[in-house]
C-alpha cells in the first residue's frame, strides 16, 4: 500500500481523549481502540493518502517520540488487515468504464463498507461479480426478488430456471410480472424484464421443471453459484444439495414459513450439509415425545401464506447470499440457516453446527 488512507465508510471517531471508534457502528466491522496517550489518533490522522507508509511512521515518531518505529509500522498493518486503509495511489480499474463505475459507485460504497479484508482494489466485489456465474431455480416471489437484486447489482451471467406460467395469485409479490404477463411463461418476462433492467448482464432461460439430481447436477457445473428457489416438488433442496456436493459447487437456498423468512448458505466441503440439517432435527424428533398434527380440514392445504414483504425479504436474504459467496464480502459463515421473524424483527439460527453429521445420507460415510 503506497499511500496509505482510511476509507471514507470507516472513518474514525474519537470519544473523549482516550477512546477510538473506526469503522462506524455496526458489529462485524466496527472496532474500539483505546487511546490514553493520543497515539492511535495522532496516527490515523496522518493516514490521509497524502503520504507513504514511512512518512506516516517517521512523522508520527516525530511527534510522539517515546513510540518505537517498529510499534507504528505493525499499528498500520493491523489497520491495514483489517480493511480500514486503502491506497490512495489506486488506478481507476480498466475493466470498467466510466458508465459502470458511475452505475455501480453506490454499491462500490456499500461493498468498502462491509468489506474487512485489503484489497488490491475498491472495485474488487465488481470485479468478481462481473466474472460470476448464477443460476437461479424457481423465478416465483423469492426468486424473483434475488434476480432482479443480482442483475442490479451487475453478476456477469444469470440463467433462470422456471416451468410455470405468470397467474393472478402470483401478483401479491412477484416483482417481475405485472397483469399484462397473466398466462405468459414466467421465464420468457423474467429474461425480458431483466434485460431491461441491465443491458450487460447476460441473461438466460429455460422454462422446464426440475426433475431430480441429474438436472440440478447439470446445472451446478455450469455455475458458480447456484441459488434455488423453487420449493417444489419437497425434496427438491436435498437434490440440490447432493448435485452440489457432487459437482463443489457453492449454493443457497432462500424460502419462507408464514412470519418467517429465510435463507441458507452452502459450500461443500466446509462444514455440514443441508440434509446435515434434517438429519440432527428427525434424530431430535425421535427422541421427543411423538407429535400429532391438526387435521387439516380447511381444504386450503395448498396455499402459501405469503406477501410482498415476506417473499422480498427472503428474496433478498437470498441474493445478499449468493453475491457474500461470489465476493468474499460480507464473510458470512456457510453452511447454516438463518430465520427472520416478522412478528419480533429479530432473527434466529435454526441450523448451525460445527462439524457435519456423521450419519448424514448425502455427505457422510455412508453417501459414498
Ligand atoms: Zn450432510
Amino acid at each position: 500500500m503506497h499511500r496509505p488512507r482510511i476509507k471514507y465508510e470507516h472513518l474514525p471517531v474519537r470519544h473523549g481523549e482516550d477512546l477510538v471508534q473506526i469503522g462506524g457502528s455496526l458489529p462485524g466491522v466496527a472496532a474500539r481502540i483505546p487511546d490514553p496517550d493520543g497515539t492511535v489518533w495522532a496516527l490515523l490522522t496522518l493516514l490521509d493518502g497524502t503520504r507513504t507508509v514511512d512518512q506516516v511512521v517517521a512523522d508520527l515518531v516525530h511527534r510522539h517520540p517515546d513510540e518505537p518505529p517498529d510499534t507504528v509500522y505493525t499499528a498500520i498493518d493491523t489497520l491495514a488487515s483489517a480493511g480500514y486503509l486503502e491506497n490512495a495511489d489506486e488506478p481507476p480499474p480498466e475493466a470498467l468504464s466510466e458508465a459502470q463505475r458511475e452505475r455501480f459507485g453506490r454499491g462500490r460504497a456499500l461493498w468498502r463498507w462491509m468489506d474487512t479484508i485489503p484489497r488490491t482494489t475498491g472495485w474488487h466485489a465488481q470485479l468478481a461479480l462481473r466474472q460470476a456465474r448464477v443460476t437461479v431455480v424457481g423465478v416465483g416471489g423469492i426468486g424473483s426478488t434475488a434476480a432482479l437484486a443480482l442483475v442490479q447489482s451487475g453478476v456477469g451471467r444469470l440463467h433462470l430456471v422456471e416451468p410455470d406460467l405468470v397467474e393472478l395469485s402470483n401478483l401479491n409479490r412477484q416483482i417481475l410480472y405485472t397483469e399484462h404477463d397473466l398466462g405468459r411463461p414466467k421465464v420468457d418476462v423474467a429474461v425480458e424484464v431483466l434485460r431491461r433492467h441491465n443491458g450487460e448482464v447476460e441473461v438466460t432461460g429455460e422454462q422446464a421443471t426440475v426433475d431430480g439430481v441429474g438436472m440440478l447436477r447439470r446445472m451446478a457445473t455450469r455455475c458458480d453459484v447456484l441459488l434455488m428457489a423453487a420449493d417444489t416438488p419437497h425434496e427438491i433442496r436435498s437434490w440440490t444439495n447432493r448435485a452440489c456436493l457432487d459437482t463443489g459447487t457453492a449454493w443457497v437456498h432462500g424460502g419462507y414459513h408464514g412470519p418467517r423468512a429465510g435463507v441458507g448458505l452452502f459450500v461443500p466441503g466446509n462444514g455440514p450439509c443441508y440434509d446435515c440439517a434434517r438429519t440432527a432435527a428427525a434424530r431430535e424428533q425421535l427422541a421427543a415425545p411423538p407429535p400429532t398434527s391438526w387435521p387439516d380440514t380447511s381444504g386450503t392445504s395448498g396455499t402459501h401464506a405469503v406477501n410482498a414483504v415476506s417473499a422480498g425479504i427472503a428474496g433478498h436474504l437470498a441474493g445478499h447470499a449468493v453475491m457474500s459467496l461470489i465476493t468474499g464480502i460480507p464473510r458470512l459463515r456457510a453452511n447454516r440457516q438463518i430465520g427472520y421473524n416478522l412478528m419480533t424483527l429479530q432473527h434466529s439460527t435454526f441450523y448451525e453446527s460445527a462439524e457435519p453429521e456423521p450419519d448424514c445420507p448425502a455427505c457422510g460415510p455412508s453417501a459414498a
